[in-house]
């Protein structure tokens, strides 16, 4: 089915609830109701002495289902401002919607189906009867809602409905739903201590707790590794900078709303960085280059603040501090293509490794149309870039989907998007060629000629920043990190005081390795320290009783596979450490 058809179906089903509601409640009256992402809403004022909650759900959505038998044929016509008002007489939101049409010089049109009639710009099924299966949409929830958002309007109650091509699509969306409330990030995160918000600090600034840090410190390993491996060099900049190199970025003034306001200082401006890139060019004009340095890869867990509006803040997902995997590389035209393939490699092998098996990178493309207004005008440049990060693409066998139109002003963007173990979809990370900032900078290296010529620069981002993969992470793992990340990686449980000497022996031998390892020397019964021990996620449970120190072994087993048996000691720390250090 095409995607434009799914947004026909739920757009028409927002249609199909007005109508139940008007049967079933009259003197209702309808506002808007929009397709969204997983089926439909439509906000309505009630009668006063009607409440509607979730238990009135099915009796609507029953009523929607025998309309939708006679929904053969959607017709409209074309009316006057006057007309429409007629029309709507006794409905003050619908007048708003139609001055509204009106004053903007639109065609005000009004969209028939069966006995129900909507103002409406269009894009509905043909035949409804037809075209949407009875059982792949159900309403699901009853919110308030204030018209139009805005806090000084009425408050309006919005239905919500499920929508998809077939039951079975509908039935898996339920289930992901489902467990992805299980694996809420926001949830694990407090039930596992990984990170916590607090007012006195302020909105959308989260603070680490021991055991999120252990996930923070063992990522930025991972990153140190593979780009040293990368040919990259690491660099640290301040968080705040001077009002005048964000004017020669072009951060100011057209990225002012993202930003935190200025602090006054030394008779100046200071901003915070809301991005690194700034920085880094300027780390590249510190001394002169040449074309022997390059390429030259400038990398950095960049911290950078953000201005996101208060109610947009969500858990790890969208903050005001985030703390970025950046890096920047500066290069030679002819350069270009080997260095966007290495970056997408190491996707790739980041992908391997935290098993995401589903990914697609968004090519966004200029339009030849809007260059000089919208995208730089360098028409020679644009195609050369595009056609050279399309082919690194289709050669390297990366799924990918170009959108035109959707590009930065200085260059192509790749946006990485990734569905988790549960099949929910996130954007991580977003790559950019940059042909025009390089030269606001005035950088340049010296060609073998001699000359002075501007690098190409790439941004890159592939573990995007800390908050928003850690909280796709907790998602994807459903709180179960693998051991290199596990914030307690093994748990070592004595069944008695008699075997407390083991135990401290190999707890000692693994923490000398560098292992997340404690043990339990409680009095505690056994059973009460095994089920403390599990609430921990912990990968590996190392348990010693009698019957192991009779024949000098210990017991192993796993979070992920049960029981696993009697081993030796020795092998039971090699097997640990060689799965840490290979990542598994
Ligand atoms: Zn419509
Ligand atoms: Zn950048």
């Amino acid at each position: 089915m095409k995607e434009s058809n799914i947004e026909h179906i739920r757009h028409t089903l927002a249609h199909l609830l007005a109508s139940a509601v008007q049967e079933l409640y009259p003197g209702t009256k309808n506002t808007i109701g929009p397709a969204i992402d997983d089926g439909f809403y439509y906000d309505f004022e009630f009668p006063a002495d009607i409440k509607i909650s979730d238990k009135d759900l099915p009796t609507l959505e029953k009523k929607m289902k025998n309309h939708l038998k006679s929904w053969t044929k959607f017709t409209h016509k074309e009316v006057s401002e006057k007309e429409a008002k007629d029309i709507f007489k006794d409905n003050p939101y619908k007048i708003e919607l139609i001055e509204e049409i009106s004053k903007k010089g639109e065609k005000i049109t009004l969209y028939t189906c069966g006995n129900f009639t909507d103002l409406c710009r269009g894009g509905h099924c043909d035949n409804p009867a037809k075209e949407i299966p009875n059982d792949s949409f159900k309403l699901n929830r009853v919110a308030g809602a204030y018209w139009r958002g805005s806090e000084d309007n009425a408050m309006l109650t919005r239905i919500y409905g499920l929508a998809f091509p077939t039951k079975l699509a509908l039935d898996d969306y339920e289930t992901m739903k489902i467990e992805a409330e299980k694996r809420d990030h926001r949830k694990l995160g407090k039930e596992m201590s990984l990170f916590t918000f607090d007012e006195d600090v302020g909105a959308g600034l989260p603070l680490w707790m021991p055991n999120g840090t252990v996930i923070v410190e063992e990522l930025e390993k991972l990153a140190k590794e593979t780009e040293f491996t990368g040919g990259y060099l690491r660099v640290r900049t301040p968080n705040l900078a001077k009002e005048s190199m964000y004017k020669k970025s072009g951060h100011l003034p057209y990225y002012e709303e993202s930003m935190f306001p200025p602090m006054e200082y030394e008779g100046g401006k200071y901003y915070l960085k809301a991005m690194n890139c700034p920085h880094h060019h300027k780390i590249f004009d510190a001394e002169p280059r040449t074309y022997k340095q390059l390429p030259m890869r400038l990398a950095e867990y960049g911290t950078c603040y953000r201005h996101e509006k208060s109610g947009e803040l969500f858990g790890l997902m969208r903050v005001r501090m985030l703390e970025m995997n950046d890096a920047h590389i500066y290069c030679t035209e002819e350069q270009f293509a080997d260095e966007f393939r290495a970056v997408n490699e190491m996707y790739l092998h980041y992908f391997k490794i935290f098993g995401v098996k589903k990914y697609v990178m968004r090519l966004s493309t200029h339009d030849p149309k809007r260059l000089g207004e919208k995208f730089v005008n360098d028409p020679v440049l644009w195609k050369k870039t595009e056609d050279m990060v399309r082919n690194v693409l289709i050669e390297s066998k990366i799924p990918y989907i170009e959108v035109p139109n959707e590009a930065a002003f200085y260059g192509p963007k790749i946006d990485v998007q990734v569905w988790s173990a549960i099949g929910r979809e996130f954007t991580l990370a977003t790559n950019q060629v940059d042909f025009a900032v390089p030269a606001r900078f005035g950088l340049t290296y010296k060609d073998s000629d001699g000359k002075e010529q501007t690098p190409l620069c790439i941004h890159r981002a592939p573990l995007g920043t800390h908050e928003r993969f850690i909280g796709f992470l907790i998602e994807h793992y459903g709180g179960n990190f693998p051991i290199w990340l596990a914030p307690s990686q093994v748990k070592i449980i004595p069944v008695g005081d008699a075997h407390h000497a083991k135990a401290v022996e190999i707890h000692d031998a693994l923490r000398k390795q560098m292992v997340r390892v404690d043990v339990d020397l409680s009095d505690e019964g056994f059973g009460k320290k095994v089920r403390q021990a599990k609430t921990s996620r912990a990968p590996y449970f190392i348990i010693i009783g009698d019957k192991d120190l009779a024949v000098n072994k210990v017991t192993l087993e796993s979070r992920d596979a049960g029981q696993i048996g009697q081993l030796d000691q020795n092998e039971v720390i090699e097997r640990i450490l060689s799965e840490i250090k290979n990542r598994k």
